[in-house]
């Protein structure tokens, strides 16, 4: 038999499962009351009435038996936790920034990032939105500029690198406003919004030298970092034979500083951090996690938190965890894709994006088909998705309209390490029957809005039944 590594048969899980959660069944029946109840928004279902769970990568991961033990290992002194020290010295390791942060989630190293280089009428351009990036950017007085490229905004685009920002579209705002208005540029790893899309080293050299002409910094949002160098490694010429560590080193010496939400990546339930290489920023930064996170060696976090964090970098860096991970995405894609159904292409590492305006394509956008279709699916097999496209983009703030951005989708996140080879089929004979009766299903209207990001908490009704 030659070595199971180097004969690589397929991507099959590298783990064995030690432990199960019992899940409940339901009935449609029942399914459709509580739809009803949750006004059509997939956030506001009950957990315990979800069969398939791919509403996020976000905090789902199941840890290993190794992070599991480190929780034991939790120093819970309030200043000083031994965690804080292993998660320090394996941030310093893997990713190479001098200074660590550690954050409740990504959203307080956000608001820490934006309150502290933003100042009012700057400008940040990015690689595509972030809802919480850009609502932190928003309060602290900043305009958010998309810069990715165009291919980004077209679903059935084949780029390899759908996440590359646009240079030419950076200068022009840089041109426009000056270099002085612009603080930093927020460039994410395997842009959520996009469908989980990398950039390529080849644009972030390209994006490293134009803004170090412009002093203008680069803060990488390093959520799904790993995956993208993942990506890096499978597509870019150059980087076969480099290691998924060594490509993570290496785009991180190309930027100042990352916020992070461990929660992806990083095979954690709960945790984020701030991460620069500036310390005269990291000293400032400290001081406001005080204000929003707590003290500066925990900002949040439980100490056991912090340990399986630096457990859960090591597991993220190994290559068959990756090759796993990604494969089990795209075996769910291909089956989508062999039954028709229109999908963000080319499929992306932590889901499955189903074009929704394709799939609805006698829905307008202010019907909201995405919204329409995850509650749809949700009836039909109890498979739990979630909407990224008009109801996400909420409202310009100065016009108050819908954003109606061009990509209208329905995200099938897929949890890391959860669901097997079989749960992806239940998913995928779901969406293709659905896709069959796709004429049946009604638009909706919403009926609740809440003032920020109302992708969490709007509730809707059906247009006609
Ligand atoms: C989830 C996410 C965030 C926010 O992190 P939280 O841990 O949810 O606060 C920021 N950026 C990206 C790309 C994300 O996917």
């Amino acid at each position: 038999m030659p070595e199971t590594s180097a004969a690589k048969p397929s991507w099959a899980e590298p783990f064995k499962i030690k432990m199960v959660e019992l899940l409940r069944m339901t009935t449609r029946e029942e399914r459709e009351r509580v739809i009803v109840a949750a006004g059509y928004n997939t956030f506001l279902i009950r957990s315990r009435d979800v069969y398939i769970d791919l509403l996020t990568d976000s905090g789902t991961a199941a840890m290993s038996d190794r992070q599991w033990a480190g929780l034991m290992l939790g120093d819970e002194a309030y200043a000083g936790s031994e965690n804080y020290y292993h998660l320090e010295a394996a941030v310093q390791k893997h990713y190479g920034y001098k200074f660590l942060l550690p954050t409740h989630q990504g959203r307080g190293a956000e608001n820490i990032l934006s309150q502290l280089l933003i100042k009012p009428g700057d400008y940040v351009p990015g690689n595509m939105y972030f809802t919480t990036t850009r609502l932190h950017q928003e309060r602290a007085g900043g305009a958010f500029v998309d810069v990715i490229v165009d291919e980004a905004h077209d679903p059935a685009s084949e780029h390899p690198f759908k996440g590359n920002v646009d240079i030419a579209k950076l200068d022009r705002l840089v041109q426009e406003v000056g270099a002085a208005r612009v603080p930093y540029i927020s460039l994410e790893g395997n842009v959520n919004m996009a469908g989980g899309q990398p950039f390529s080293m080849a644009n972030l050299k390209e994006l490293h030298a134009y803004c170090r002409r412009h002093g203008v910094l680069i803060m990488l949002d390093a959520t799904r970092i790993i995956e993208n160098a993942f990506f890096i490694k499978e597509r870019e010429p150059g980087y076969g034979a480099k290691s998924v560590g060594q490509i993570l080193r290496e785009i991180c010496d190309l930027t100042d500083g990352a916020t992070i939400s461990a929660k992806k990546d990083l095979l954690v339930n709960i945790g984020g951090f701030l991460a620069c290489n500036d310390e005269d920023l990291f000293k400032r930064a400290q001081n406001l996690a005080v204000v929003y996170e707590g003290l500066h060696t925990y900002g949040g976090l439980a100490g056991r938190d912090m340990e399986a964090m630096a457990l859960g970098i090591e597991e993220a860096l190994m290559e068959e965890h990756q090759a796993a991970r990604i494969g089990q995405v795209r075996y769910l894609g291909a089956k989508l894709e062999a039954a028709g159904v229109p999908i963000v292409k080319p499929i992306g590492s932590h889901g499955v994006f189903i074009d929704a305006a394709a799939f609805l394509p006698h829905l307008d956008r202010d019907d909201y088909p995405a919204q329409a279709l995850a509650a749809a699916i949700y009836v039909d097999s109890g498979v739990r998705a979630m909407e990224r496209g008009n109801v996400s983009a909420g409202r310009d703030p100065q016009t108050g309209r819908n954003r109606r951005p061009e990509l209208e989708l329905v995200r099938l996140t897929i949890p890391r390490r959860v669901y097997t080879q079989a749960h992806m089929d239940v998913v995928a004979e779901s969406i293709a029957g659905l896709f069959a009766r796709r004429d049946n299903i009604p638009g909706l209207r919403m009926v609740y809005e809440p003032e920020y990001l109302r992708f969490f908490q709007a509730r809707f009704e059906p247009i006609s039944p």
